[in-house]
């Protein structure tokens, strides 16, 4: 038996990774219904590939929205700094299409997947104190024995900061969501003086925007007066959604794993957080298949995601440095892209999307 701390993107992936080793019981502590409405999420590459070695692609591939390109713009200039093209041609690179869709479609898929293998799910169920013994674990909430636990209970994981004793950092960066027109089958970046904006289709009406701006700033009031202003006209209502990180990525604690946002949350400037944990949980089943549900298929688990989490964590901060390049140093920055091209940028997420499951497993 395994218990699972968190019906979030993290908490049911594991859920479904670990369902063919045995019967799953999923605590979340919110009710049925609380699926972020009118939030996107982008799923890349190398996270349709871990959905793939999860069984869950054709469940999202259902209800997800492949965009043609990904359009990077200067606010103050009408054409587009450069155009990387999507759709067939990504494929082509990495073996996967990247994917853009609601997050509470991707939730509903990948509940489905999960009640289809018998995962057991209680909503309106807290998780409290887990405790450990050589033989196995019980949480209490759930009042049973469990041979492993998944926290997957995310940035603000009460079950880490009991295990393992520390805390989330504010990085004081705010990400303001809203929704708004779409952008023609393409996703866009738009790329101002100390701030940045993401557009992309949740469906075929509607579009997922976030703007991230400092938490110090004026946020969408203050940008609507600066050149990105034009490109929100269209968004009625923004929602805040501060941005917190764990810096110290922790994979294991006996027989309790991490995962997700409660391994490693990460700034999400690379759009990468979600793909970590799907790539967590095809890892995880592929330990537990090869060692069965013990500490050692955890030991194992944790060192083969620590250091690709920690790469892309540094890779997301580096991308937010460049996105959020103060007026001169943003013009350079946009005469550098123009003169780069597609290609060379492309090659620099090479790293990101190129992943997959490696052929000999996690031997
Ligand atoms: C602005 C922004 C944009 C992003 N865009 C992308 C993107 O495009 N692509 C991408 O890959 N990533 C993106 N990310 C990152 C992504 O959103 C997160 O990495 C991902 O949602 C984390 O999922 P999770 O399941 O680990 O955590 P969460 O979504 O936080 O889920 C945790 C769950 O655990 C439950 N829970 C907590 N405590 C308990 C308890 N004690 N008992 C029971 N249940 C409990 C919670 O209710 C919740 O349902 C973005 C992040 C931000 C901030």
């Amino acid at each position: 038996m395994f218990v699972v701390i968190g019906a979030g993107i993290a908490g049911l992936a594991a859920s479904i990774a670990l369902a063919e080793a045995g019967p799953v019981v999923v605590l979340e502590r919110r009710g049925e219904d609380a699926a972020n409405a009118g939030a996107g999420i982008q799923i890349a590459p190398n996270a349709v590939k871990a959905l793939s070695v999860l069984g869950a692609l054709e469940d999202v591939a259902r209800v997800a929205t492949a965009p043609e390109a990904l359009v990077v713009r200067a606010p103050e200039q009408a054409a587009p700094l450069v155009r990387l093209p999507y759709g067939p041609a990504i494929v082509a690179r990495y073996g996967a299409p990247y994917y853009t869709l609601s997050r509470a479609a991707l939730h509903g898929a990948l509940l489905a997947a999960a009640l289809r293998r018998g995962v057991v799910v209680r909503h309106d169920h807290a998780a409290r104190h887990v405790h450990q013994t050589d033989t196995g674990c019980t949480v209490a909430g759930a009042e049973m024995d469990a041979a492993l636990v998944v926290a997957a209970d995310g940035v603000n994981s009460s079950t880490r900061r009991a295990l393992v004793g520390d805390a989330p950092r504010d990085t004081g960066w705010i990400a303001w969501r809203g929704t708004g027109d779409t952008a023609g089958g393409t996703t866009e970046l738009v790329m101002g003086s100390g701030h940045h904006l993401v557009r992309y289709a949740l469906s075929d009406e509607d579009a997922n925007y976030v703007l991230v701006a400092p938490q110090k700033s004026r946020g969408p009031a203050g940008i609507a007066r600066t050149p990105t202003g034009r490109l929100i006209a269209d968004v009625a209502q923004w929602t805040p959604w501060p941005i917190a990180v764990r810096p110290r990525h922790v994979f294991a604690a006996g027989r309790v794993a991490f995962i997700g946002d409660a391994a490693h949350a990460m700034v999400p400037f690379l759009a990468q957080g979600a793909a970590m944990a799907l790539e967590d949980a095809a890892i995880l089943k592929l330990a537990v298949a090869a060692l069965g549900p013990t500490p050692a298929a955890l030991a194992r688990y944790a060192d083969a995601r620590r250091p690709r989490t920690r790469r892309i964590a540094a890779m997301s901060e580096q991308q937010g440095s460049v996105y959020h390049l103060p007026f001169p140093l943003d013009r350079v920055r946009n005469a550098t892209m123009r003169t780069l091209g597609p290609r060379a940028i492309l090659r620099r997420v090479d790293p990101v999307y190129a992943w997959s499951v490696p052929e000999d497993g996690i031997a």
